[in-house]
Protein backbone atom coordinates (compact mmCIF):
# COMPACT_ATOMS: atom_id res chain seq x y z
CA UNK A 1 0.00 0.00 0.00
CA UNK A 2 3.17 2.05 1.03
CA UNK A 3 4.86 1.94 -2.48
CA UNK A 4 1.40 2.09 -4.40
CA UNK A 5 0.75 5.72 -3.20
CA UNK A 6 3.94 6.61 -3.69
CA UNK A 7 3.94 5.04 -7.18
CA UNK A 8 1.10 7.05 -7.22
CA UNK A 9 2.39 10.23 -6.68
CA UNK A 10 5.14 10.03 -8.56
CA UNK A 11 3.36 9.03 -11.61
CA UNK A 12 1.00 12.56 -10.91
CA UNK A 13 4.59 14.60 -10.06
CA UNK A 14 5.40 13.59 -13.43
CA UNK A 15 2.66 14.59 -15.25
CA UNK A 16 1.95 17.60 -13.77
CA UNK A 17 5.82 19.02 -13.02
CA UNK A 18 7.34 17.39 -16.04
CA UNK A 19 10.03 15.55 -13.63
CA UNK A 20 10.46 12.13 -12.13
CA UNK A 21 11.03 13.90 -8.29
CA UNK A 22 8.16 12.60 -6.12
CA UNK A 23 5.74 15.04 -4.88
CA UNK A 24 3.96 12.68 -2.42
CA UNK A 25 3.26 14.63 1.19
CA UNK A 26 3.50 12.55 4.48
CA UNK A 27 0.68 11.14 5.05
CA UNK A 28 -1.34 9.73 8.13
CA UNK A 29 0.06 6.24 9.86
CA UNK A 30 -3.01 3.31 9.39
CA UNK A 31 -5.06 3.12 12.54
CA UNK A 32 -4.56 -0.77 12.30
CA UNK A 33 -1.85 -2.35 11.36
CA UNK A 34 -4.09 -4.53 9.05
CA UNK A 35 -4.98 -7.52 10.61
CA UNK A 36 -7.89 -8.62 8.93
CA UNK A 37 -10.01 -9.78 12.04
CA UNK A 38 -9.19 -6.65 14.17
CA UNK A 39 -9.10 -3.30 11.85
CA UNK A 40 -7.77 -1.23 14.62
CA UNK A 41 -5.49 -3.21 16.46
CA UNK A 42 -2.07 -2.34 15.73
CA UNK A 43 -0.78 0.93 13.63
CA UNK A 44 0.94 1.42 10.57
CA UNK A 45 4.11 3.63 9.71
CA UNK A 46 6.09 2.68 12.59
CA UNK A 47 8.29 0.12 13.56
CA UNK A 48 8.70 -0.04 17.71
CA UNK A 49 12.03 -1.63 19.17
CA UNK A 50 11.55 -1.13 22.93
CA UNK A 51 9.10 0.67 25.72
CA UNK A 52 10.33 2.30 28.98
CA UNK A 53 7.74 1.92 30.75
CA UNK A 54 7.75 4.32 34.16
CA UNK A 55 4.62 3.73 36.88
CA UNK A 56 3.13 4.82 40.07
CA UNK A 57 0.15 3.20 41.48
CA UNK A 58 -1.90 3.63 44.15
CA UNK A 59 -4.37 0.98 44.78
CA UNK A 60 -7.24 2.50 46.60
CA UNK A 61 -8.16 5.08 44.36
CA UNK A 62 -6.85 3.13 41.01
CA UNK A 63 -4.93 5.82 39.98
CA UNK A 64 -2.15 5.07 37.76
CA UNK A 65 0.23 7.43 36.77
CA UNK A 66 2.81 6.89 34.03
CA UNK A 67 5.40 7.97 31.60
CA UNK A 68 6.34 6.06 28.71
CA UNK A 69 9.14 6.34 26.02
CA UNK A 70 8.78 4.65 22.92
CA UNK A 71 11.64 3.89 20.60
CA UNK A 72 10.74 3.57 17.23
CA UNK A 73 11.98 3.37 13.56
CA UNK A 74 9.14 5.39 10.97
CA UNK A 75 8.44 3.20 7.77
CA UNK A 76 6.70 6.14 5.70
CA UNK A 77 6.32 9.85 5.33
CA UNK A 78 4.65 10.25 8.78
CA UNK A 79 2.22 13.31 8.77
CA UNK A 80 0.46 11.73 11.85
CA UNK A 81 0.57 8.27 13.79
CA UNK A 82 -1.53 6.26 16.08
CA UNK A 83 -0.49 4.27 19.15
CA UNK A 84 -3.55 2.11 20.56
CA UNK A 85 -4.47 3.52 24.39
CA UNK A 86 -7.65 3.86 26.77
CA UNK A 87 -6.03 6.34 29.23
CA UNK A 88 -6.25 10.14 29.36
CA UNK A 89 -3.17 11.61 28.25
CA UNK A 90 -1.42 14.76 29.48
CA UNK A 91 1.11 15.07 26.53
CA UNK A 92 2.96 13.73 23.87
CA UNK A 93 6.90 14.64 22.18
CA UNK A 94 7.86 13.42 19.55
CA UNK A 95 11.61 13.74 19.28
CA UNK A 96 11.68 16.23 22.39
CA UNK A 97 9.05 18.46 20.66
CA UNK A 98 5.57 18.71 22.08
CA UNK A 99 3.14 16.87 19.91
CA UNK A 100 -0.45 17.09 19.29
CA UNK A 101 -2.82 14.51 20.44
CA UNK A 102 -6.55 13.41 20.10
CA UNK A 103 -7.87 9.84 21.62
CA UNK A 104 -10.80 8.23 20.54
CA UNK A 105 -12.04 4.63 21.82
CA UNK A 106 -8.31 3.31 22.19
CA UNK A 107 -6.82 5.25 19.27
CA UNK A 108 -4.15 8.04 20.66
CA UNK A 109 -3.77 10.14 17.38
CA UNK A 110 -0.42 11.96 17.89
CA UNK A 111 0.42 14.75 15.09
CA UNK A 112 4.36 16.15 15.36
CA UNK A 113 5.18 19.54 14.96
CA UNK A 114 6.91 18.53 12.09
CA UNK A 115 6.18 15.58 9.85
CA UNK A 116 8.52 12.39 10.44
CA UNK A 117 10.87 11.45 7.74
CA UNK A 118 10.22 7.52 6.13
CA UNK A 119 13.42 5.74 7.84
CA UNK A 120 13.25 8.39 11.01
CA UNK A 121 14.31 7.19 14.45
CA UNK A 122 11.58 8.45 16.99
CA UNK A 123 11.70 8.86 20.68
CA UNK A 124 8.29 9.14 21.74
CA UNK A 125 7.06 10.06 25.23
CA UNK A 126 3.74 10.28 26.51
CA UNK A 127 2.55 11.02 29.95
CA UNK A 128 -0.61 9.97 31.37
CA UNK A 129 -2.41 9.50 34.69
CA UNK A 130 -6.60 7.93 35.02
CA UNK A 131 -8.14 5.32 36.41
CA UNK A 132 -7.69 2.03 34.08
CA UNK A 133 -10.47 -0.33 35.46
CA UNK A 134 -13.49 1.97 34.29
CA UNK A 135 -12.33 1.12 30.45
CA UNK A 136 -13.49 -1.58 28.12
CA UNK A 137 -11.81 -2.89 25.21
CA UNK A 138 -14.10 -4.65 22.37
CA UNK A 139 -16.67 -4.54 25.46
CA UNK A 140 -14.15 -5.84 27.68
CA UNK A 141 -11.91 -5.35 30.61
CA UNK A 142 -8.18 -5.59 30.33
CA UNK A 143 -7.26 -4.05 34.37
CA UNK A 144 -9.03 -5.68 37.17
CA UNK A 145 -8.75 -4.15 40.53
CA UNK A 146 -8.13 -6.50 43.63
CA UNK A 147 -8.33 -6.93 46.90
CA UNK A 148 -4.59 -5.89 46.82
CA UNK A 149 -4.07 -3.80 43.97
CA UNK A 150 -4.33 -5.25 40.77
CA UNK A 151 -3.88 -7.23 37.59
CA UNK A 152 -3.41 -6.55 34.11
CA UNK A 153 -3.98 -9.92 32.11
CA UNK A 154 -6.18 -10.90 29.57
CA UNK A 155 -6.04 -12.15 26.04
CA UNK A 156 -5.62 -10.63 23.02
CA UNK A 157 -5.38 -6.79 25.13
CA UNK A 158 -3.77 -6.49 27.87
CA UNK A 159 -1.34 -3.03 26.95
CA UNK A 160 -3.97 -0.08 25.99
CA UNK A 161 -5.23 0.27 29.92
CA UNK A 162 -1.10 0.37 31.24
CA UNK A 163 0.81 1.81 28.31
CA UNK A 164 0.55 3.38 24.54
CA UNK A 165 1.51 0.87 21.89
CA UNK A 166 1.48 -0.83 18.70
CA UNK A 167 -0.94 -3.39 20.20
CA UNK A 168 -0.29 -6.38 17.72
CA UNK A 169 1.77 -9.26 17.85
CA UNK A 170 3.58 -8.34 14.67
CA UNK A 171 5.04 -5.05 16.02
CA UNK A 172 7.47 -7.02 18.90
CA UNK A 173 9.86 -4.76 21.28
CA UNK A 174 11.79 -5.00 24.68
CA UNK A 175 10.53 -4.20 27.54
CA UNK A 176 11.46 -2.00 30.27
CA UNK A 177 8.85 -1.89 33.09
CA UNK A 178 9.36 0.25 36.49
CA UNK A 179 6.88 0.69 38.76
CA UNK A 180 6.23 2.46 42.28
CA UNK A 181 3.64 1.06 44.17
CA UNK A 182 2.40 1.71 48.27
CA UNK A 183 5.49 -0.31 50.46
CA UNK A 184 4.21 -3.85 51.36
CA UNK A 185 3.47 -4.48 47.75
CA UNK A 186 4.99 -6.19 44.91
CA UNK A 187 4.49 -5.45 41.27
CA UNK A 188 5.52 -8.29 38.94
CA UNK A 189 6.27 -8.38 35.23
CA UNK A 190 7.78 -10.35 32.92
CA UNK A 191 11.31 -11.13 32.19
CA UNK A 192 14.00 -10.04 34.72
CA UNK A 193 13.43 -8.92 37.85
CA UNK A 194 15.98 -5.38 38.14
CA UNK A 195 15.11 -4.11 41.17
CA UNK A 196 13.23 -5.89 43.63
CA UNK A 197 11.13 -3.05 46.22
CA UNK A 198 13.65 -0.51 46.60
CA UNK A 199 12.46 2.30 49.27
CA UNK A 200 11.27 5.10 48.09
CA UNK A 201 9.65 8.90 49.35
CA UNK A 202 6.07 8.74 51.01
CA UNK A 203 5.54 5.36 51.38
CA UNK A 204 6.15 3.86 48.19
CA UNK A 205 8.60 1.10 46.89
CA UNK A 206 9.85 0.62 43.14
CA UNK A 207 10.03 -2.51 41.26
CA UNK A 208 12.04 -2.93 38.62
CA UNK A 209 11.43 -5.93 35.21
CA UNK A 210 13.52 -5.99 32.13
CA UNK A 211 12.22 -8.27 28.89
CA UNK A 212 15.48 -8.46 26.56
CA UNK A 213 13.33 -10.49 24.20
CA UNK A 214 11.09 -9.30 21.53
CA UNK A 215 7.93 -9.04 23.17
CA UNK A 216 4.00 -8.96 22.06
CA UNK A 217 2.13 -6.47 23.76
CA UNK A 218 -0.96 -9.19 24.42
CA UNK A 219 1.61 -11.35 26.70
CA UNK A 220 2.97 -8.18 28.34
CA UNK A 221 1.52 -8.20 32.09
CA UNK A 222 1.67 -6.28 35.10
CA UNK A 223 0.08 -8.31 38.65
CA UNK A 224 0.09 -5.49 41.52
CA UNK A 225 -0.52 -7.04 45.00
CA UNK A 226 0.35 -8.98 48.02
CA UNK A 227 2.46 -12.03 46.64
CA UNK A 228 4.98 -14.44 47.93
CA UNK A 229 7.87 -13.99 45.89
CA UNK A 230 10.49 -16.82 45.33
CA UNK A 231 13.30 -16.51 43.32
CA UNK A 232 15.84 -19.12 42.11
CA UNK A 233 17.82 -20.64 39.26
CA UNK A 234 16.84 -23.39 36.69
CA UNK A 235 18.95 -25.95 36.18
CA UNK A 236 19.91 -24.72 32.97
CA UNK A 237 20.75 -21.16 34.88
CA UNK A 238 18.32 -19.53 34.31
CA UNK A 239 16.56 -17.01 36.47
CA UNK A 240 13.28 -18.58 38.06
CA UNK A 241 11.08 -15.52 39.72
CA UNK A 242 7.21 -16.90 41.08
CA UNK A 243 4.83 -14.92 42.48
CA UNK A 244 2.11 -16.45 44.69
CA UNK A 245 -0.66 -14.20 45.91
CA UNK A 246 -1.03 -14.46 49.37
CA UNK A 247 -4.85 -15.43 49.42
CA UNK A 248 -4.46 -18.35 47.62
CA UNK A 249 -6.63 -20.75 50.18
CA UNK A 250 -6.71 -24.58 49.60
CA UNK A 251 -6.08 -24.62 46.01
CA UNK A 252 -2.74 -22.94 47.02
CA UNK A 253 -0.75 -25.95 47.89
CA UNK A 254 -1.36 -27.63 44.11
CA UNK A 255 -1.25 -24.31 42.77
CA UNK A 256 2.50 -24.01 43.58
CA UNK A 257 3.36 -27.71 43.54
CA UNK A 258 1.93 -27.61 39.59
CA UNK A 259 4.21 -24.14 39.10
CA UNK A 260 7.31 -25.04 41.06
CA UNK A 261 7.38 -27.87 38.23
CA UNK A 262 7.92 -25.24 35.89
CA UNK A 263 12.01 -25.58 35.28
CA UNK A 264 11.60 -29.73 34.96
CA UNK A 265 8.55 -29.29 32.45
CA UNK A 266 10.16 -26.37 30.32
CA UNK A 267 13.21 -29.55 30.60
CA UNK A 268 11.22 -31.52 28.92
CA UNK A 269 9.33 -29.51 26.22
CA UNK A 270 12.96 -28.24 25.15
CA UNK A 271 14.06 -31.95 23.89
CA UNK A 272 10.43 -31.40 21.83
CA UNK A 273 10.87 -27.92 20.66
CA UNK A 274 14.49 -26.93 21.03
CA UNK A 275 16.19 -24.66 23.51
CA UNK A 276 13.60 -22.79 25.28
CA UNK A 277 13.47 -19.02 23.72
CA UNK A 278 13.80 -16.20 26.38
CA UNK A 279 15.65 -14.95 29.63
CA UNK A 280 13.78 -16.31 32.38
CA UNK A 281 11.04 -18.46 33.57
CA UNK A 282 7.95 -18.17 35.94
CA UNK A 283 4.74 -18.05 36.93
CA UNK A 284 1.98 -16.08 38.95
CA UNK A 285 -0.70 -17.50 41.05
CA UNK A 286 -3.69 -15.38 41.86
CA UNK A 287 -7.00 -16.21 42.98
CA UNK A 288 -8.83 -13.22 40.73
CA UNK A 289 -6.92 -13.65 37.52
CA UNK A 290 -10.43 -12.96 35.74
CA UNK A 291 -9.98 -15.53 32.62
CA UNK A 292 -8.24 -19.24 32.84
CA UNK A 293 -4.81 -19.45 32.95
CA UNK A 294 -2.53 -16.69 30.43
CA UNK A 295 0.71 -17.66 28.49
CA UNK A 296 2.28 -14.04 29.70
CA UNK A 297 5.90 -14.09 28.06
CA UNK A 298 8.72 -16.11 30.21
CA UNK A 299 5.91 -15.84 33.58
CA UNK A 300 2.62 -17.27 32.92
CA UNK A 301 -0.27 -16.16 35.14
CA UNK A 302 -2.36 -18.97 36.35
CA UNK A 303 -6.25 -18.57 38.45
CA UNK A 304 -5.99 -20.43 41.74
CA UNK A 305 -8.92 -22.35 40.91
CA UNK A 306 -7.56 -24.25 38.56
CA UNK A 307 -5.87 -26.08 40.85
CA UNK A 308 -8.65 -27.17 42.98
CA UNK A 309 -8.76 -30.64 41.69
CA UNK A 310 -4.64 -30.66 42.32
CA UNK A 311 -1.99 -30.31 40.67
CA UNK A 312 -1.70 -29.82 36.81
CA UNK A 313 1.12 -30.12 35.96
CA UNK A 314 -0.52 -30.35 32.14
CA UNK A 315 -1.52 -26.67 32.45
CA UNK A 316 2.58 -25.92 33.04
CA UNK A 317 3.11 -27.14 30.10
CA UNK A 318 0.53 -25.60 28.20
CA UNK A 319 1.73 -22.34 29.25
CA UNK A 320 5.03 -23.25 29.21
CA UNK A 321 4.98 -24.80 25.60
CA UNK A 322 3.50 -20.79 24.28
CA UNK A 323 6.49 -19.19 24.73
CA UNK A 324 7.66 -21.43 21.84
CA UNK A 325 4.87 -21.07 20.30
CA UNK A 326 3.21 -17.43 20.15
CA UNK A 327 5.15 -15.98 21.75
CA UNK A 328 8.72 -16.18 20.74
CA UNK A 329 7.33 -17.71 17.47
CA UNK A 330 4.16 -14.84 17.34
CA UNK A 331 1.46 -15.38 15.03
CA UNK A 332 1.32 -12.69 11.84
CA UNK A 333 -2.28 -12.10 12.16
CA UNK A 334 -4.75 -13.37 14.74
CA UNK A 335 -6.71 -15.73 12.44
CA UNK A 336 -3.24 -18.10 12.52
CA UNK A 337 -4.12 -18.64 17.02
CA UNK A 338 -3.99 -22.11 16.22
CA UNK A 339 -0.45 -21.82 15.79
CA UNK A 340 -0.45 -21.02 19.06
CA UNK A 341 -3.02 -23.08 20.83
CA UNK A 342 -3.16 -26.29 18.74
CA UNK A 343 0.68 -26.46 19.60
CA UNK A 344 -0.26 -25.82 23.21
CA UNK A 345 -2.22 -28.62 23.23
CA UNK A 346 0.03 -30.64 21.54
CA UNK A 347 2.44 -30.22 23.87
CA UNK A 348 0.32 -30.98 26.87
CA UNK A 349 -0.43 -34.64 24.83
CA UNK A 350 3.49 -34.66 24.61
CA UNK A 351 3.94 -33.60 28.32
CA UNK A 352 0.91 -36.42 29.04
CA UNK A 353 3.29 -39.16 26.77
CA UNK A 354 6.75 -38.26 28.40
CA UNK A 355 4.91 -38.82 31.80
CA UNK A 356 3.14 -42.29 30.80
CA UNK A 357 -0.43 -40.85 30.86
CA UNK A 358 -0.72 -41.32 27.82
CA UNK A 359 0.64 -40.84 23.95
CA UNK A 360 0.10 -38.37 21.72
CA UNK A 361 -1.49 -40.24 19.29
CA UNK A 362 -3.99 -42.15 22.24
CA UNK A 363 -5.18 -38.47 22.93
CA UNK A 364 -5.57 -37.57 19.44
CA UNK A 365 -7.92 -40.60 18.95
CA UNK A 366 -9.72 -40.19 21.71
CA UNK A 367 -10.64 -36.87 21.12
CA UNK A 368 -11.39 -37.29 17.48
CA UNK A 369 -13.77 -40.09 18.30
CA UNK A 370 -15.36 -37.48 21.27
CA UNK A 371 -16.29 -35.12 19.12
CA UNK A 372 -19.33 -36.36 17.02
CA UNK A 373 -19.85 -34.86 13.24
CA UNK A 374 -21.49 -31.69 13.69
CA UNK A 375 -19.51 -30.69 16.94
CA UNK A 376 -18.58 -26.93 16.66
CA UNK A 377 -14.78 -28.73 16.73
CA UNK A 378 -15.40 -30.41 13.33
CA UNK A 379 -17.97 -26.88 11.96
CA UNK A 380 -15.67 -24.29 12.95
CA UNK A 381 -12.10 -25.29 11.49
CA UNK A 382 -9.07 -23.87 13.13
CA UNK A 383 -8.03 -22.05 9.94
CA UNK A 384 -10.46 -19.44 10.24
CA UNK A 385 -11.81 -18.87 13.71
CA UNK A 386 -13.45 -15.79 13.33
CA UNK A 387 -12.82 -12.81 15.76
CA UNK A 388 -14.03 -15.01 18.82
CA UNK A 389 -10.63 -16.33 18.48
CA UNK A 390 -10.90 -19.01 21.23
CA UNK A 391 -12.95 -21.75 19.27
CA UNK A 392 -12.75 -25.60 20.10
CA UNK A 393 -11.49 -25.82 16.92
CA UNK A 394 -8.49 -23.99 17.58
CA UNK A 395 -7.13 -26.22 20.61
CA UNK A 396 -8.18 -29.73 19.98
CA UNK A 397 -8.54 -29.84 16.26
CA UNK A 398 -5.21 -27.88 16.01
CA UNK A 399 -3.44 -30.45 18.05
CA UNK A 400 -4.79 -33.09 15.71
CA UNK A 401 -3.50 -31.18 13.21
CA UNK A 402 0.12 -31.95 14.51
CA UNK A 403 -0.99 -35.40 15.12
CA UNK A 404 -2.21 -35.92 12.01
CA UNK A 405 1.06 -34.35 10.23
CA UNK A 406 3.71 -36.79 12.86
CA UNK A 407 1.18 -39.95 11.06
CA UNK A 408 2.03 -38.43 7.46
CA UNK A 409 5.97 -37.46 7.70
CA UNK A 410 6.84 -39.64 10.75
CA UNK A 411 8.29 -38.71 14.01
CA UNK A 412 11.61 -37.81 12.90
CA UNK A 413 10.80 -35.55 10.06
CA UNK A 414 7.94 -34.26 12.65
CA UNK A 415 9.74 -33.04 15.32
CA UNK A 416 12.71 -31.84 13.06
CA UNK A 417 9.30 -29.45 11.77
CA UNK A 418 8.75 -28.50 14.77
CA UNK A 419 11.95 -27.22 16.07
CA UNK A 420 12.89 -25.88 12.63
CA UNK A 421 9.64 -23.61 12.94
CA UNK A 422 10.76 -22.62 16.14
CA UNK A 423 14.33 -21.89 15.04
CA UNK A 424 13.79 -20.23 12.13
CA UNK A 425 11.07 -17.62 13.53
CA UNK A 426 12.45 -17.16 17.06
CA UNK A 427 11.31 -13.65 17.97
CA UNK A 428 9.57 -13.29 15.15
CA UNK A 429 6.04 -13.86 13.20
CA UNK A 430 4.62 -16.37 10.97
CA UNK A 431 1.53 -17.68 9.49
CA UNK A 432 -0.03 -20.70 8.63
CA UNK A 433 0.99 -20.76 4.82
CA UNK A 434 4.90 -20.76 6.05
CA UNK A 435 4.16 -23.94 8.41
CA UNK A 436 2.62 -25.67 5.81
CA UNK A 437 5.37 -24.58 3.06
CA UNK A 438 7.60 -25.75 5.86
CA UNK A 439 6.27 -29.03 6.76
CA UNK A 440 6.31 -29.80 2.97
CA UNK A 441 9.98 -28.87 2.71
CA UNK A 442 11.45 -31.02 5.26
CA UNK A 443 9.16 -33.60 4.44
CA UNK A 444 9.80 -33.48 0.57
CA UNK A 445 6.27 -34.10 -0.30
CA UNK A 446 3.03 -32.79 -0.91
CA UNK A 447 0.52 -31.63 2.25
CA UNK A 448 -1.94 -29.67 1.28
CA UNK A 449 -5.04 -32.18 1.33
CA UNK A 450 -3.99 -33.33 4.94
CA UNK A 451 -4.06 -29.50 5.89
CA UNK A 452 -7.15 -28.63 3.93
CA UNK A 453 -8.71 -31.29 5.50
CA UNK A 454 -7.61 -30.77 9.14
CA UNK A 455 -7.30 -26.71 9.24
CA UNK A 456 -9.92 -25.36 6.62
CA UNK A 457 -12.69 -28.01 5.77
CA UNK A 458 -16.24 -27.19 8.41
CA UNK A 459 -16.26 -31.10 8.38
CA UNK A 460 -14.97 -33.81 10.55
CA UNK A 461 -11.96 -35.51 8.51
CA UNK A 462 -13.22 -38.54 7.05
CA UNK A 463 -9.75 -40.35 8.67
CA UNK A 464 -8.82 -39.86 11.81
CA UNK A 465 -5.50 -38.24 13.05
CA UNK A 466 -3.18 -41.33 13.04
CA UNK A 467 -4.42 -42.69 9.61
CA UNK A 468 -6.86 -45.03 8.73
CA UNK A 469 -6.91 -49.03 9.59
CA UNK A 470 -7.63 -50.36 12.61
CA UNK A 471 -4.27 -49.56 14.85
CA UNK A 472 -5.52 -46.44 14.75
CA UNK A 473 -8.54 -47.14 16.76
CA UNK A 474 -8.58 -45.74 20.16
CA UNK A 475 -8.36 -48.44 22.95
CA UNK A 476 -8.88 -47.21 26.06
CA UNK A 477 -9.56 -43.14 27.64
CA UNK A 478 -6.26 -42.15 28.11
CA UNK A 479 -5.64 -41.18 31.77
CA UNK A 480 -4.55 -37.52 31.00
CA UNK A 481 -7.64 -36.25 28.66
CA UNK A 482 -9.63 -34.81 31.92
CA UNK A 483 -7.06 -32.74 32.92
CA UNK A 484 -6.61 -31.69 29.48
CA UNK A 485 -10.50 -31.08 28.54
CA UNK A 486 -11.04 -29.99 31.92
CA UNK A 487 -8.97 -27.03 32.00
CA UNK A 488 -9.70 -25.93 28.62
CA UNK A 489 -11.45 -22.92 27.01
CA UNK A 490 -14.04 -22.73 26.14
CA UNK A 491 -15.39 -25.77 28.14
CA UNK A 492 -14.65 -24.05 31.62
CA UNK A 493 -15.31 -20.34 32.11
CA UNK A 494 -11.81 -20.35 33.66
CA UNK A 495 -10.05 -22.31 31.05
CA UNK A 496 -6.77 -21.93 29.40
CA UNK A 497 -6.26 -19.18 26.86
ZN1 LIG B 1 -3.08 -21.51 25.19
Amino acid sequence: MKLLRRGVATLLGFGLLGTAVSVAAPGPGAPGIGDPYFPLAGNGGYDVSHYDISLKYQPKTDLLTGTTTILAKASQELSSFNLDFLLKVTSVKVNNEPAEFTTDGGELKVTPKTAVADDEDLVVVVTYSDTPAKYRLDGKEGWVRTPTGALAAREPNIAPWWFPSNNHPLDKATHDVNIAVPAGLTAVSNGLLTVAGFPLAGGLVRWHWRSTEPQAGHVTFLAIGKYDLKTSTTPSGLPFVRAYGSDLGADGPAAKASVERTPEIVGVLSKYFGPYPFEAQGGVVDSKMPIGALETQTRPIYPTNMFSVGAVPSVVAHEMAHQWFGNSVSVAAWRDIWLAEGFATYAQFLWSESQGDGTAAELAQYLYELFPTGHPAWSEPPGDPGSGLFTWGIYNRGAMTLQALRTAVGDKVFFSILRTWAAEHRGGNANTADFIALAKRLAGKDLDSLFAAWLDASSKPAVGPNGPGKAAKATAKPKSVDSILKHQHPLSPKGLK
